[in-house]
């Protein structure tokens, strides 16, 4: 019996369940997430973590948080400190400390030892491009090095003074002794050292030579004794190699099992195109809400739950595919739906005054912050002779199937009253409206008619002399395209969306949000969820991200006040 029977099953489930019922490792499962610290994580990683972590949560096991640093290069602490975050952010946590992959560089570097003095490793004298060059060709075998056959003294005392600095970068490489003529190319011979001057960022100059990364990652994973060294499906072909050394080393042997990486429709995923876009400044930064990132989702008002749950919706498999933007945008929505309150604001407002609203006065209205949840309580709402209403939600001339409203027409305004509009004021040189005139039904008080009349339309509203001024950043997809790295020749850049920030700098919400803490995420009635900018918003000042559209604004229109 597994410990998770009530989630959905799939093949590593059944690979683990199967190693449990074995004995295998004696029932240990051990996991771990193993990333780069050479960018952001994204929704892609989160897969991984939300895999990761979620198998050894369910079996009882532990998951370990690991940095593979070995290319000092790439690597900056930025993106150490930002990973953590974005793990602990998602609802996991690691088993004992963080790990990296620099401290096993002693470790490493004496099974490298080991190697050489079974013949199997060897330093090579031949640069990069020679290499390369005589690696052969999946027709082709590649052709030995000249010095293939060196000693076992002569390739340690060559190592050796390759670690002690002794040789110029690119000068000779340790290389293991495999199979030239292999039919997977990632055994003739594979780069297992090579050397570089470069300052790393955790064992700073000790080192002047690094491990490529197919020698180290297995040796990662053997170190911590990870039972299932989960990856993705372009390792699968490195897994001879990952074996071939575990098994010439006698030491202790992980199991790799490949899953299909997560694409996602209208984005770029590679950090590489990530970076891209933030260095050529196409965006604010790692963490701007239009990233693909985790923090940037965290930013744009994404919950963990909704992350982890569409990590769960999407699946694990072993064929590649794309998932849609939307399915994503549902689990937020349905997340959001269940724990947002709801809250009114204008994004561009358009002012309406009350004649027969007596001058000055104030009344306080009650409306409830969730319509199912009534734990979320309720707030008071001021209502006044002056109020701004959306703009869009006036038409002079309505055409068919518009219910909001115009000339002559009455329509409830949300928790308050019906209001009949009478009179229509324009900029003189423009022409614009710049204003409506309405009478209010002061029995109408809390959206209902005594006399049991009905009207079509609800609007959202808030009383001018009240409401606070908000920037608030309309957020859409970064690329038009589903996707953008569809066609070699046309460079990703070039489906960018140009529309994709809008920033309405004189929205109005109402007054209770004035100082709203960052990182609240609330439903803005018929408008879609918004969250509080983590970074830039200020007491007095707020500034808000839309996080999604609502599903079915039109529904929402009609269906309101009911
Ligand atoms: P990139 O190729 O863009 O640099 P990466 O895969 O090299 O990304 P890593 O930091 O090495 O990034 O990834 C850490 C872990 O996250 C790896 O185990 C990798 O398999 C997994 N991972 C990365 N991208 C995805 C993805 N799109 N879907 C699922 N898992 C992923
Ligand atoms: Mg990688």
């Amino acid at each position: 019996m597994s410990a998770s029977a009530d989630k959905p099953t799939h093949f590593i489930r059944q690979i683990i369940e199967a190693d449990r019922a074995a004995g295998k490792h004696g029932g240990r499962v051990t996991t771990r997430f193993p990333p780069e610290p050479n960018g952001y994580l994204h929704i892609g990683h989160a897969k991984s973590i939300c895999l990761n972590f979620g198998l050894a949560g369910d079996y009882g096991g532990e998951c370990i948080l690991r940095f593979d640093d070995t290319n000092p290069v790439r690597e900056e602490d930025e993106y150490v400190r930002a990973i953590i975050e974005d793990v602990a952010w998602l609802g996991f946590r690691w088993t004992g400390d963080v790990r990296y992959a620099s401290d096993y560089f002693d470790r490493m570097y004496e099974l490298a030892e080991a190697l050489i003095g079974k013949g199997l490793a060897y330093v090579d004298d031949q640069s990069a491009e020679e290499i390369r060059r005589t690696r052969g060709t999946l027709t082709e075998p590649g052709r030995p090095s000249p010095v293939r056959d060196r000693p076992v003294a002569e390739n340690l005392a060559l190592f050796r003074r390759m670690r002690a600095g002794e040789f110029a970068d690119g000068t000779r490489v340790l290389r293991a002794r495999i199979d030239m003529a292999s039919p997977n190319l990632n055994l003739r011979d594979p780069v297992m050292y090579r050397i570089l001057h470069a300052r790393h960022h955790r064992t700073a100059d000790r080192w002047c030579i690094y491990p490529m990364y197919d020698w180290a990652h297995g040796l990662e994973d053997s170190i911590e004794g990870v039972t299932h060294s989960i990856c993705t499906l372009e390792f699968a072909d490195h897994r001879p190699l990952y074996d071939w050394f575990l098994d010439s080393l006698g030491v202790f042997h992980p199991q790799q099992i490949e899953f299909a990486r997560l694409n996602l429709d209208y984005t770029v995923m590679s950090k590489r195109k990530l970076h891209q876009l933030v260095t050529d400044g196409h965006v604010r930064g790692w963490d701007d809400p239009r990233m693909p990132t985790i923090s940037g989702l965290r930013r744009r008002g994404c919950t963990p739950a909704a992350i982890r749950d569409f990590c769960e919706r999407v699946g694990v498999t072993r064929k590649d595919t794309t998932i849609e933007m939307g399915l994503l945008e549902n689990c937020i929505r349905e997340d959001l739906d269940r724990s947002a309150a709801r809250v009114l604001a204008v994004l561009r407002p358009l002012k309406v005054v009350i004649e027969n609203y007596p001058p000055g006065e104030v009344e306080e209205l009650d409306a409830p912050l969730h319509p199912n949840d009534p734990a979320l309580g309720s707030r008071r709402l001021p209502f006044a002779r002056e109020i701004y209403i959306e703009q869009d939600d006036f038409a002079e001339d309505p055409p068919p199937k518009f219910f909001r409203l115009a000339p002559g027409r009455e329509v409830r305004l949300r928790y308050a009253y019906f209001i009949t509009c009478t009179a229509v004021i324009r900029d003189p040189a423009s022409g614009a409206v710049t204003e409506l005139r309405c009478r209010y039904d002061p029995a109408t008080r809390g959206g209902n008619a005594p006399d049991g009349r009905k009207v079509k339309g609800t609007l959202h509203w808030v009383s001018a002399a009240h409401a606070v001024t908000a920037e608030v950043r309309l957020y859409d997809r970064l690329f038009t395209v589903p996707d953008p790295e569809h066609d070699d020749k046309v460079h990703f850049l070039a489906h960018i969306n140009p529309d994709s920030l809008a920033v309405i700098r004189d929205a109005r919400v109402e007054p209770g949000l004035a100082d709203a803490a960052p990182e609240t995420r609330l439903q803005f009635e018929r408008l879609g969820y918004f969250c509080v900018d983590r970074h830039d918003s200020a007491p007095g000042r707020p500034v808000f991200n839309r996080t999604v559209t609502l599903r079915d604004t039109w529904a929402r229109i009609q269906g309101a006040g009911r």
